[in-house]
């Protein structure tokens, strides 16, 4: 059976069109192998929609999204568009008004720490002998960043006060809890869900909401940590964790870390979630978790791992292809594991070898 899905590619600016390029061949290479096919809705998106049609999200782009069954993206933002006013700016004018729009709620990005690029890894070498797979499944939508009141007042005796408030509602916690046991399914099978359930009331419903969705899931299993223990387990045993799922606020600064340990920003994917759209599918953007780099644009070296093991993600969670997602993981994986590197991970180890852009995307083709 044929099965067509249609794809909005946004590639963006500065090293963006290189790297997308890349993806869409290995998707391309994907679908003559499974007798898919793939229909590239390419749109203009952030500086590049900025320059050809004065805003970073025109409405054709948005309208071609909202007719995919999901969307590509690769990043958007340089120093000339810096000095535009805050909210035309790439960023902040696309990736948050997309955001906002597809009501993305769960942004999962997977911290992967191959065992032949462990050396790149800040962290201990013994600690991440043969590397680590972490899945980060962060909420996206709730919690401090949105919550109301939201205030700063200065007071009768000229003291200051400021209010923030964390919100969420248990219908919140549920859908993206669902979202991380999906997920764990897909991989070896435990939840680390994390709280500050010992001080905050939003966290004591969060484990209950966790332990009530798990049962749901007899396959899995739960654990909890409080996020300072987290925080500290992540670079302590960061081998211990299978998918690790948590609020806004924690998540922002855990996922950080996350990536950070993992070592190399130019091979971390990320997919943030939108509408489910029922057989545990979702509608997503997925795209490269660093940015422009604009420092290398337009040279060719860039590094495309990131942006290709973000097509992988879409084919996992927006379409449901699991096995041809993970054949372009194996692909990426022997990619490293046969030496070759862009010079972002390039440490002129004996038996790697430095390549460029393109060199990399025909080698994970070849070993698809
Ligand atoms: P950056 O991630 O673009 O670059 C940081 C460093 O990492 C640079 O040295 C860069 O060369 C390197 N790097 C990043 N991705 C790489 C890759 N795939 N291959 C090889 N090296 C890579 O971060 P920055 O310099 O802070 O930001 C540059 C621009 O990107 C800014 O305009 C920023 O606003 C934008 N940005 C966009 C997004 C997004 O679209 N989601 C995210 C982050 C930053």
């Amino acid at each position: 059976m044929s099965r067509k899905y249609t794809l909005a590619v946004l590639p963006g600016d500065g090293i963006g069109p290189e790297v997308m390029a890349e993806a869409l061949k290995v998707l391309d290479a994907v679908a003559a192998r499974s007798g898919i096919e793939f229909t590239y809705n390419h749109q203009l998106v952030g500086g590049a929609a900025i320059d050809a049609v004065g805003k970073a999200l025109p409405a054709e782009t948005v309208a071609a999204c909202e007719a995919s069954d999901a969307i590509l993206f690769g990043s958007v933002g340089g120093p000339k568009w810096e000095k535009l006013p805050p909210n035309e700016q790439p960023e902040r004018g696309a990736l948050l008004p997309l955001r906002k729009h597809f009501g993305l709620f769960a942004n999962l990005r997977p911290g992967i720490c191959y065992p032949a690029l462990t050396s790149s890894s800040p962290i201990r070498p013994d600690l991440v002998e043969g590397g680590f797979d972490v899945l980060c499944v962060r909420e996206l939508t709730g919690g401090m960043y949105f919550g109301q009141p939201k205030s700063r007042t200065t007071l009768p005796d000229g003291d200051i006060e400021v209010i923030d408030t964390m919100v969420y509602k248990k219908s919140e916690i549920v859908r993206i809890a669902h979202v991380a046991f999906k997920a764990a399914q897909l991989r070896r099978k435990h939840v680390t869900s994390v709280d500050k359930a010992n001080v905050l009331t939003n966290s004591v419903l969060w484990r209950e909401t966790m332990v009530e969705v798990a049962k749901e899931y007899p396959d899995v299993t739960l654990a909890h940590l409080y996020v300072d223990n987290a925080a500290m387990q992540l670079i302590k045993a960061p081998r211990s964790f299978d998918v690790l799922v948590t609020e806004n606020l924690f998540g922002d600064i855990l996922s950080d870390e996350m990536a950070m340990i993992a070592g190399s920003l130019g091979m971390l994917a990320s997919a943030s979630l939108g509408k489910p759209k029922g057989d545990g599918l979702y509608f997503g953007l997925f795209e490269p978790s660093g940015g422009t780099a604009p420092d290398i644009a337009g040279m060719g070296i860039a590094n495309p791992i990131a942006q290709i093991l973000s097509s992988a993600l879409l084919l996992r969670f927006a379409l449901g292809l699991e096995k041809e997602a993970a054949s372009i993981e194996s692909a990426v994986k022997k990619v490293i594991d046969d030496g070759l590197r862009t010079g972002d991970i390039f440490s002129g180890a004996p038996g790697t070898r430095k390549v460029n852009t393109k060199e990399i995307g025909e080698a994970v083709i070849a070993a698809l």
